[in-house]
C-alpha cells in the first residue's frame, strides 16, 4: 500500500485547468461558481462546467471542493440556498466557507461537508474547537500558523487540517484587508482584491525616503510578500499528519496548474513508494518550480514565523521562463499531434511536451498545418493545428516553449 501522504489540493480556475490539475497529479481541486467565492477575476464555473468538472474529477478518483468563502450581506445570502441545492445534486465533496451566516445557511439547507476557509484566520486550538462545534469538518489554517502549531491543533481537535504548501501569500491576515476597497473601490472580502499591497508606495519613515535613493526604493514595496514554496518541508507536513496540502492560484496559468500539480504529485508519489524524499529528482523538482512565473520563494511561516526576509522588495515583473504553446487534443500514432493553440509558435521552434509523469521531452516543429493540411508560418491562439507526433504524448499534455534562457 506504501507510505501515507497528505492529499494534494490544486486550484481549478477553469474547467480546462481542472482537467490539467487532475491529470498532472492533484488528489483534489477547489473551484468557484459564478457567485459567493473570493476570486471575481478567475474564470468561474457555470453550472454546466461544474457538472462536467465534478464528473471528470470523480471518474479519476479526485475530489472537488467549491469555495463559498465570501463574507456575504443579507441580500447575497438570500440567493445561497438555490446554489447549495445545485451543489448537493452534483455531489461535490465539500464547500469552503468563512462566514458564520453562510455556515448556518448550509446547515439549514443541505448536508454538504464544511471546510473552514483560510479567510477565517483560524490560528489556535480554541478557535478550531469552536468552528468544529459550528459544523466544520476541516480547517484550512491561516498562513500564519507553523507546521508544529498545526500538528497541535490536529491532535487537540481530531479535525482534518489543510495548509498552504505553495503559491502567493497575502501580507494581511489571510485576506482580512481593505486596502483594495480604499484604493480601488474593490472589496477584498467579497472577491475583489486588486493586489494593492504589491503596488509601489512612498512613505516617510521619519524622513527615510529623503535619504539615499536605494533606501527610498527599498521602502517602496514594503507590503508585497514573497511566494510560498514548501517542497523541502514535505517531511514535516507528513510527520505532523497534515491532511491536505493546498496550492494557491486559481487565477494562474495552465502552466502553473500543471507544473505545480506535477512536481508536488511526483514528490508525494516518490514518498509513498520509498518512505523518504532522498531522491536525486529533488533538485529537478525545485528547478521545475522555478520555471513558472513566481516572485522569490520563501517558506513563509511554515517553519518559523514570517519576518522581514519574506518581503518581496521589488516591482512586479513578468519572469516567465516558459509559456504554454498549446494543449494536446489528440495524439494520432505515427502521424501528428492535434494541438489547441494557446500562444503562437512557428515551424522550426523547439517545444517541450510535459507528460503527466516523468521528465519533459523536446519536440521540433518540423511541420505546422491546419486541420485540412495547409502549411502555416505561425500558429494562431484559439486555433487547432497539426504538428509532428511524439511517442508517449497524450490528450491534455501541456506543450510549452522557452521564452528566455
Ligand atoms: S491587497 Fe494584498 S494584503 Fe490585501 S487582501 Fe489583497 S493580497 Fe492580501
Amino acid at each position: 500500500m506504501g507510505h501515507w501522504t497528505p492529499e494534494l489540493l490544486s486550484p481549478a480556475g477553469s474547467l480546462e485547468k481542472l482537467k490539467v490539475s487532475v491529470l498532472y497529479g492533484a488528489d483534489a481541486v477547489y473551484l468557484g461558481g459564478q457567485k459567493f467565492g473570493l476570486r471575481q477575476a478567475s474564470d468561474n464555473f457555470t453550472y454546466e462546467e461544474l457538472a462536467e468538472g465534478v464528473e471528470f474529477a470523480h471518474s479519476r478518483g479526485a475530489l472537488v471542493y467549491v469555495v463559498l468563502n465570501s463574507f456575504l450581506h443579507d441580500k447575497d445570502l438570500a440567493e445561497l440556498p438555490e446554489f447549495l441545492a445545485l451543489l448537493s445534486e452534483l455531489k461535490v465533496d465539500a464547500v469552503i466557507v468563512s462566514d458564520l451566516g453562510v455556515i448556518s445557511t448550509i446547515k439549514k439547507h443541505s448536508n454538504l461537508v464544511i471546510h473552514l476557509s483560510t479567510q477565517a484566520s483560524c490560528l489556535n486550538v480554541e478557535s478550531a474547537k469552536l468552528w468544529q462545534q459550528m459544523g466544520a469538518q476541516r480547517i484550512v489554517l491561516g498562513r500564519e500558523v507553523t507546521i508544529k502549531e498545526a500538528a497541535k491543533i490536529k491532535q487537540a481537535t481530531g479535525l482534518e487540517i489543510e495548509m498552504f504548501v505553495h503559491g502567493s501569500m497575502c501580507m494581511a491576515y489571510s485576506g482580512n484587508c481593505v486596502i483594495s476597497n480604499y484604493t480601488q473601490g474593490r472589496d477584498s472580502n467579497r472577491g475583489g482584491c486588486a493586489h494593492s499591497c504589491r503596488f509601489e508606495y512612498s512613505i516617510d519613515f521619519n524622513g527615510a525616503t529623503s535619504g539615499s535613493s536605494e533606501e527610498a526604493n527599498k521602502k517602496a514595496y514594503f507590503m508585497s510578500s514573497k511566494d510560498l514554496e514548501g517542497i523541502r518541508l514535505l517531511p514535516e507536513f507528513i510527520e505532523a499528519k497534515i491532511d491536505s496540502l493546498k496550492v494557491e492560484g486559481r487565477n494562474k496559468s495552465h502552466h502553473y496548474a500543471g507544473t505545480i500539480s506535477k512536481v508536488y504529485g511526483d514528490a508525494l508519489r516518490y514518498y509513498r513508494e520509498h518512505g523518504n524524499f532522498l531522491s536525486s529528482d529533488m533538485l529537478l523538482w525545485e528547478e521545475e518550480l522555478r520555471k513558472v512565473s513566481h516572485r522569490d520563494y520563501s517558506t513563509g511561516s511554515l517553519a518559523t514565523y514570517a519576518g522581514e526576509d519574506t518581503i518581496y522588495n521589488q516591482r512586479e515583473h513578468d519572469d516567465n521562463e516558459f509559456v504554454v504553446s498549446g494543449i494536446v487534443l489528440e495524439a494520432a500514432r505515427d502521424q501528428h499531434l492535434l494541438v489547441d493553440v494557446k500562444s503562437a509558435f512557428h515551424p522550426g521552434d523547439i517545444l517541450e511536451v510535459m507528460p503527466f509523469k516523468g521528465p519533459t521531452t523536446k519536440l521540433r516543429v518540423d511541420f505546422l498545418k491546419t486541420l485540412s493540411g495547409v502549411d502555416l508560418v505561425k500558429s494562431k491562439p484559439g486555433s487547432v493545428v497539426k504538428i509532428p507526433f511524439l511517442p508517449g504524448a497524450e490528450k491534455f499534455n501541456l506543450i510549452r516553449k522557452a521564452v528566455r534562457v
